[in-house]
């Protein structure tokens, strides 16, 4: 295993990545100093368990108000985090945040099917918005919470932390710098065990399956570690309809994404079995990651000209989820543009419906 500071043999690209921090840094610094406020809409397992612990390690965020349709979470986690009654709201309320002017930000933390209404009423009552991935269950929605951020002056950033997920940010740079020579090839795959009697089974409030939930992030990193926008693309689905759990969505549905460059990526999204990794390969080499896209504990390797090494980072400054909240207050505050916009979840949609398309029809899809 080496660590990273000791890489000679990468000097070229340890110097980019070094200038990219460095320019994070300087980004930083530069930022106003007063904090923005956000509002958390939806107090389930992923706000609760890991958004709402990490504003106490931000720099530019805090939480200032909670949004939910349970009273005893409202004052359990009112109290947890300081929240006063005057910034809880229940949904039935939720459009009383226009009154608040501590609430700069709406983060819509809710099941698939309601990001929407609750992204675009936020929009409409002159806040910012952060929403979770997926950004909506279908193109149409996505296209119409743009819309209405655009028309507040305000604006839509989406919940995809792996843009600031420091293993992810250096395999972005070591295909981009040519570490892996020309990239012909990225495997990536995505899945768990799904449990029954949840919304994510259940596509009025999904939208769909593994690949809504899962699957999302196989397409997104073939995305950004590309740097292409696929030009077609082919899938198959194999779902189980007996299976209680996969009544209306589907379980398994791999997809091939076809680039520009000739550059190939096989994605695997399921819900019977765990998968969490990819690798890009060119013509010098590789990167993965294993896991790729966790919470914590990401695994990284390089191979270059034959030589395979196991990669450790150095602790970051933020970790993913503070830099993705911090990162909308910094573009909030001072303009700088947003690294995960509204446009780049609306990409995901777009191919999201291409990819089921694609499997429903039998048959490769254009989607230049
Ligand atoms: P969850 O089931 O734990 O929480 C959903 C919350 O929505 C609950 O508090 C529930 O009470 C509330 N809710 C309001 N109306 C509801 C309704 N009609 N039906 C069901 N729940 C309702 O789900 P979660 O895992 O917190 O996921 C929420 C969102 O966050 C989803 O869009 C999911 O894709 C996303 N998510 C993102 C990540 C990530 O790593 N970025 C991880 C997990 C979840």
């Amino acid at each position: 295993m080496i660590s990273w500071n000791r890489r000679s043999v990468l000097q070229g690209i340890g110097a980019v990545l070094a200038s990219t921090a460095l320019l994070d840094g300087a980004q930083a610094q530069s930022v106003p100093k007063r904090k923005i406020g956000y509002a958390v809409v939806g107090l389930g397992g992923y706000a609760t368990g890991q958004i709402m612990p990490q504003f106490k390690n931000c720099e530019h965020a805090r939480l200032v108000a909670l949004v939910s349709g349970t009273p005893e979470k409202l004052e359990r986690y009112g109290a947890e985090y300081g929240i006063p009654k005057t910034h809880r709201y229940s949904y039935a309320e939720y459009d009383r945040i226009r009154d608040n002017p501590d609430i700069d930000v709406v983060y819509v933390v809710l099941p698939n099917a309601m990001h929407a209404e609750y992204a675009i009423r936020a929009s409409q009552a002159g806040k910012h918005v952060m929403c979770e991935k997926p950004m909506a269950t279908t193109a149409a929605e996505a296209e119409a919470m743009i819309a209405a951020a655009k028309k507040a002056g305000r604006k839509l950033m989406i919940g995809y932390r792996c843009h600031f997920e420091q293993h992810n940010r250096r395999a972005i740079e070591l295909v981009k710098t040519g570490f892996v020579g020309r990239p012909t090839l990225i495997t990536a795959e995505h899945g768990f065990f799904a449990q029954g009697g949840q919304w994510r089974l259940d596509k009025r409030m999904s939208g769909g399956g593994s690949l809504m939930d899962i699957g999302i992030y196989s397409l997104n990193a073939a995305r950004y570690l590309s740097g292409e926008e696929p030009v077609e693309l082919v899938a198959t689905e194999w779902t189980d309809r007996s299976d209680p759990r996969f009544k209306n969505v589907e379980d398994r549905i791999d997809f091939q994404l076809k680039f520009p460059s000739g550059l190939i990526a096989n994605c695997v999204s399921s819900y019977s079995s765990n998968h969490n990794g990819f690798r890009a390969s060119g013509t010098k080499g590789w990167v993965g990651l294993e896991p790729a896209t966790s919470y914590e504990g990401h695994k990284m390797w390089t191979n270059h000209e034959g030589k395979t090494e196991q990669v450790t980072l150095p602790v970051p400054r933020k970790n993913q989820f503070v830099g993705q909240l911090d990162h909308l207050c910094e573009s909030i505050l001072t303009g700088i543009p947003l690294r995960a916009s509204g446009e780049e979840g609306l990409r995901d949609m777009r191919l999201i419906e291409a990819i089921y398309r694609s499997a429903r029809e039998r048959r490769a899809v254009s989607v230049a």
